[in-house]
C-alpha cells in the first residue's frame, strides 16, 4: 500500500483524536483539533450510523497512524503479538512501543515520531554503541539508545538540548538529555504506554 503523504492534521480529524503527528504544533493553539474537530470532506460533519466493524476499523487506523506504520507492518505486529504468551492487544502495543523510532521519540530526541524515524534512517542513532538505521528495530531491556557521538554537536541536537521537551519520558525509559542517550530500564507494560487506544477492538477486527 502506498504511503500516505497528505496533511497530517487531516488524519487526526478523520480519527476524531489528537494523534500528535506534528511535534510542537500539536501542543499549541494552532492544532487543527482545537479549531475544527470534524472528519474531513464534504460529509465530515454529517451524523452517520456507526457499526461495530467501523468502530474496530477506526481504532486500528488510529493506532496505525500514531505509530506511522503501514497496514502490512501493523498486521505483522498483530500476528507476532498473537503468537506470544499473554494478552494479544497488550503484546501488540508493547511491540509497537519498542520500535526504535518510537523510543527515540519517547526519549525526546525527536519532536515527532516521523522526525525520530528520519534520525534513525539517517544513521544518527546507536543502540549499545552500534549504528542502527532500522526504525522498526525492537529494543530490549538494558539497551542503551544514543545519538551518534560525532552528531551530538550538530545544530539540531544542540538546539534540542536547550528546548523544553513536550512529552514526559515514560517510566520504562531513562533519558539523559545532557549526553543525548537513554536506557531501556524495562519492557513497557500497558499502563506505561498510556495512550487512548482500545487495543481489544483491533484484536477483534483482526481475529474475524
Ligand atoms: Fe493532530 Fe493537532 Fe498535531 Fe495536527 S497539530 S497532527 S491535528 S495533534
Amino acid at each position: 500500500m502506498a504511503r500516505y503523504t497528505g496533511p497530517d492534521c487531516r488524519l487526526c480529524r478523520r480519527e476524531g483524536a489528537k494523534l500528535f503527528l506534528k511535534g510542537d504544533r500539536c501542543y499549541s493553539a494552532s492544532c487543527a483539533m482545537n479549531k475544527r474537530a470534524v472528519a474531513p470532506g464534504q460529509h465530515g460533519a454529517a451524523r452517520k450510523k456507526v457499526t461495530e466493524y467501523a468502530t474496530q476499523l477506526r481504532e486500528k487506523q488510529k493506532a496505525k497512524r500514531i505509530y506511522g506504520v503501514s497496514e502490512k507492518q501493523f498486521h505483522m505486529y498483530y500476528v507476532e503479538a498473537d503468537r506470544r504468551k499473554g494478552v494479544t492487544g497488550e503484546n501488540m502495543l508493547s511491540l509497537l512501543e519498542r520500535r526504535l523510532d518510537n523510543v527515540v521519540y519517547r526519549l525526546g530526541f525527536g519532536v515527532s515520531r516521523s522526525q525520530a524515524r528520519q534520525l534513525v534512517n539517517h544513521a544518527h542513532i546507536t543502540v549499545n554503541g552500534k549504528k542502527v538505521n532500522i526504525p522498526s528495530y525492537i529494543v530490549k531491556a538494558g539497551d542503551v539508545v544514543a545519538v551518534k557521538e560525532n552528531k551530538v554537536n550538530n545544530t539540531f541536537f544542540k538546539q534540542l538540548k536547550e528546548r523544553k521537551p513536550n512529552g514526559i519520558v515514560p517510566k520504562w525509559l531513562e533519558a539523559d538529555m545532557e549526553n543525548l542517550s537513554g536506557k531501556v530500564i524495562a519492557l513497557p507494560l500497558r499502563e506505561d504506554i498510556g495512550m487512548d487506544i482500545r487495543e481489544q477492538l483491533i484484536v477483534e477486527l483482526y481475529s474475524k
